[in-house]
């Protein structure tokens, strides 16, 4: 059972209210849930900025995550998190820690609430990866003035992500899956979720699968949104491509969303905190009411799931909004709640809630080395090494160095760009470098001992930071190329 129940019946669900404006809207979601008369026993947890302000540099306390444990539901508030300094989100970390690798966030359009697009039936849903890719968060200053961000994609996570895409869609009867990546230029991380979608696609002959590069289709999106059923992407263009979706149909204050891993959810809204409008009682609490709705239905409560989004469909229709929707007029979010929960039982005459079948994830085979080639080699290293000096002396001054042992300097590159030996051009260069060595003998293969000796030479002169061996996987070089490097 992916939802627990206790003693008196009641299905058990944690309740995070969180930061800013969240308290407001999750306590909107809770009031309408018990009026339409769901048994459910909510267990209040904190998590977040005033967890961080007690010291907890995680900002999930133990008591928060011993709950989730237990319930494996979540209804959350945004949690706020610094920009630029300090803590780690908890956002992210709850998500870690629990593996909810599918962000599922639709959107469609709703009565009353007027936009550019209004009429055109927006009906999409994005499916964004949620654990992987740069939003781990992996990085380092790798001199003083220069930043480095890992971009970690897996095959797993890419499969896991991509059948959540199919399955899906079958379970909302969509006929196409449209896979937005940026493999053009990062063709081993977002190329292997391109390659992933392409051979699982096979197994949903019943689905029409297209490839489409990550800027068109934000392109695509403003343009013509009604062609897209389904998109799955990675971490962060999921991120970017969802707030854009939520603008579609009348912004964030309308756009739902839950974090699905195995046996575990957690349904928040796409929006954050919202800090200037905190405590005053005019956000609009619809998208955490949406993404209350989505987690009726994960706890086999669909009636009470449709009869809530008719309710807040009525309501629109009405003409009761809040101020994002339109200044004036609007009410607060206490009196649109308590309009929704007036319209319990009421049906809207342009719209209906549909009937969905609860989507349920495909655990994947838990070995860790997901992939096993049938054949791999190293045949050479990226060092990277920290210098004011220019590309010329470097590079001469490396060769030099490697002399007599099975490695020679191939070329260096500035941020991706070779400038040893010199094409010509004329690229800026910082501090940072990555010195290619190969095998003076293509046939051997790179052994640690030779490396070792390598970067005891080449640390004699400059201080190195980050070594990466190049593999040859079943034949083919497992690394890309530098711009201008043949
Ligand atoms: P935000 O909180 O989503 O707010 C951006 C803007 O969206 C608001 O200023 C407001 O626009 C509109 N908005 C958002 N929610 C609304 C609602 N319910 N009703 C009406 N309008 C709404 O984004 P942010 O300002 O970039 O981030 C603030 C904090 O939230 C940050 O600490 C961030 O890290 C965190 N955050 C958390 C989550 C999460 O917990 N899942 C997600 C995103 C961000 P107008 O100004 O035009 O009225």
């Amino acid at each position: 059972m992916h939802y627990r129940i206790d003693e008196q019946g009641r299905k058990r669900v944690t309740l995070i209210p969180g930061d800013g404006i969240g308290p407001e809207v999750t306590e909107a979601a809770r009031r309408i849930i018990d009026a339409a008369g769901v048994r459910i026993a909510w267990e209040i947890r904190e998590a977040g900025a005033e967890v961080f302000k007690k010291g907890l540099p995680t900002g999930v306390p133990p008591e928060t995550i011993a709950s989730i444990r237990e319930t494996r539901v979540v209804l959350k508030g945004p949690l706020e998190t610094p920009v630029g300094y300090g803590e780690k989100s908890a956002n992210v970390t709850l998500r870690k820690l629990f593996e909810t690798y599918a962000n599922i966030r639709p959107v469609r359009e709703l009565p009353g609430v007027q936009t550019p697009y209004s009429g055109r039936g927006i009906d999409l849903v994005v499916v964004r990866e949620n654990v992987e890719d740069l939003y781990a968060g992996i990085e380092h200053m790798q001199t003083p003035g220069v930043a480095q961000c890992l971009k970690l994609m897996s095959k797993k996570g890419c499969e896991r992500i991509v059948r959540a895409a199919f399955e899906l869609a079958r379970a909302e009867g969509c006929k196409s899956v449209h896979c937005a990546t940026k493999a053009n230029i990062m063709k081993l991380t977002e190329g292997l979720l391109k390659r992933t979608f392409e051979e699982v696609s096979k197994e949903y002959p019943d689905i029409q699968a297209h490839h489409i590069i990550v800027d068109n289709c934000a392109h695509q999106l403003v343009r013509n949104p009604q062609q897209f059923e389904v998109i799955v992407t990675s971490n962060m263009n999921g991120d970017i491509l969802s707030d854009l979706t939520s603008g579609l149909i009348g912004g964030l204050g309308f756009a739902p969303g839950a974090n699905l891993g195995d046996g575990i959810a957690i349904f928040e809204a796409v929006h954050g905190s919202a800090p200037k409008y905190a405590g005053k009682n005019v956000i609009n609490p619809s998208a955490v009411i949406l993404s209350a709705t989505m987690m009726l239905r994960y706890i086999d409560e669909g009636e009470a799931a449709n009869a809530i989004e008719n309710a807040l469909a009525y309501t629109l229709e009405q003409g009761i909004y809040t101020r994002d929707v339109r200044q004036e007029g609007s009410v607060s979010t206490t009196a649109f709640t308590d309009a929704i929960i007036a319209n319990l039982g009421k049906l809207p005459s342009t719209w209906r809630a549909r009937d969905r079948r609860p989507l349920r994830l495909t655990p994947l085979p838990p070995h860790r080395d997901y992939v096993r080639p049938a054949s791999r080699r190293t045949i050479g290293a990226d060092i990277f090494i920290e210098s004011p000096a220019s590309p010329e002396e470097i590079g001469t001054s490396l060769e030099h160095l490697v002399e007599g042992t099975p490695l020679r300097l191939k070329m260096v590159s500035n941020r991706g760009t070779m400038v040893y030996p010199s094409t010509g051009a004329l690229t800026d260069c910082v501090d940072h470098w990555r010195c290619r060595f190969v095998l003076r003998d293509p046939s051997l293969s790179l052994n640690d001992e030779v490396l070792i000796d390598v970067l005891g030479r080449v640390g004699s002169k400059y201080r190195w930071m980050h070594v990466e061996k190049l593999e040859e996987i079943d034949g083919a070089p497992a690394f890309t190329k530098a711009q201008g490097e043949d």
